[in-house]
């Protein structure tokens, strides 16, 4: 991923700093969108996982959608240029504002996460003589075998409507004239590796998409979310996500009733291989039992590490000339005052020394977009590499 130039052009940079490859997020968008289209299934990007504008730039263009959490995301699609058409808005809490918001928007539909959301979502749509488009965000109780800070689509999660709710759901929906129900949604987590996971889903989906129909509701739209998982190991091996298989077992296991559509919603999928967060070795603290890299990236540039166990590859990017440079492991550090603030432990990497540049990989999902002022840390930076004017596989 890096080549001489590139590093060297590294070096009169301050750190640090997300790079982010537009080249390798084009080819990603491309090879996801001609994959869904194949299906004939939508996908909408989870502005969550990185709102850059750039980023969100090219995934406007690439022809997805937008899946937004919040009534600022809902705001930022649209100002980026999404059709308002194009989006869909889910969140345990959503404020009445944001709801309002979004009505005068006048998106896709709300992904309702609870009957009482229902309520408040119909009667600030009739204040505005509207009516709403909504899909049930069901918890279908799939383990998505992921780490447990990120599995949403337990029994024991605050997402969603369980299925002992569903039968007033309907009630609250009938008596609701301003809400049109549109459709089922599910998100059951995120770095999904495992597609067996989605074939549960489907599963689910199924029958849930049964029990609506029997109950004369035609739903137009299932939506199954996202959670597609990345290779964080192997970041060169597998820079794009295996869409093929996927989108395919969603192709072969759901029953969708005819004129049904497909929605998803992927965000780490489509953007964590093009960002590498790029930091200096500040001090080597060489231990009787450890070393320790300091960098001067921590986790205010990335959180994962710190917030959820998560392992991220870590590479030096000045080594190159002597082949049979002293291979050490270190506790690769940051200056914040937490001792949480530690990317890996024992990583093993060559002999480093201050000056050395230090590659973080695979952090363009909910890298940047979780960075904090904590300690008073400068605003985060960024640098681009040139984009392809045209993609062709
Ligand atoms: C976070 C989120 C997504 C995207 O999840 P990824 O694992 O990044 O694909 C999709 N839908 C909803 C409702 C979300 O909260």
């Amino acid at each position: 991923m890096f080549d001489a130039n590139l590093i060297e052009s590294f070096f009169i940079q301050e750190t640090p700093f997300y790079y982010y490859d537009l080249t390798l997020l084009q080819k990603t968008l491309s090879t996801a969108k001609q994959v869904a289209d194949v299906h004939g299934f939508q996908v909408h990007y989870a502005l969550k996982a990185n709102f850059n504008d750039r980023i969100l730039n090219l995934i406007r263009e690439a022809g997805f959608g937008a899946d937004c959490v919040s009534g600022n995301e809902v705001r930022k699609a649209i100002e980026i240029g999404f059709n308002a058409g194009d989006v869909v808005f889910a969140g345990v809490g959503k404020s009445d504002k944001e709801i309002s918001d979004a009505l005068d928007y006048d998106i896709f539909a709300f992904n309702v996460e609870s009957i009482e959301e229902l309520k408040v979502i119909n009667a600030l749509a009739a204040d505005r003589g509207k009516k709403a488009r909504v899909a049930l965000r069901i918890n279908p109780n799939v383990d998505a075998q992921t780490h447990q800070y990120i599995t949403t689509g337990l029994d024991e999660n605050k997402f969603g409507i369980a299925y002992w709710q569903l039968g007033d759901a309907v009630e609250v929906l009938g008596q609701s004239e301003h809400l049109e129900l549109i459709g089922i949604h599910f998100h059951i987590g995120s770095q999904i590796i495992d597609l067996n996971v989605f074939k549960s889903l489907c599963v689910k989906v199924n029958e849930l998409n049964n029990w609506f129909d029997e109950r004369g509701f035609r739903l137009r739209v299932l939506n199954v979310g996202g959670g597609l998982g990345v290779d964080y190991h192997q970041p060169d091996v597998h820079p794009i996500p295996d869409f093929r298989s996927y989108f395919s077992i969603f192709n072969d296991f759901l029953e969708r009733k005819p004129g049904q559509e497909v929605h998803f919603e992927l965000g780490r999928a489509l953007v964590s291989q093009c960002g590498s967060l790029i930091s200096r070795v500040l001090y080597v603290k060489n231990g009787l039992k450890k070393n320790f890299l300091i960098l001067d990236a921590g986790m205010t540039e990335l959180m994962r590490p710190a917030l959820y166990q998560a392992y991220h590859q870590i590479e030096k990017l000045t080594a190159a000339t002597e082949s049979d440079e002293e291979q050490l492991r270190y506790d690769v550090v940051g200056p914040i005052c937490e001792s949480t603030d530690c990317f890996g432990k024992e990583v093993p990497l060559p002999k480093c020394e201050r000056g050395d540049l230090i590659a973080i990989r695979t952090a363009g999902a909910y890298g940047e977009v979780m960075a904090s002022r904590y300690n008073l840390r400068d605003e985060i930076r960024y640098v681009y590499s040139p984009v392809l004017t045209d993609v062709s596989n």
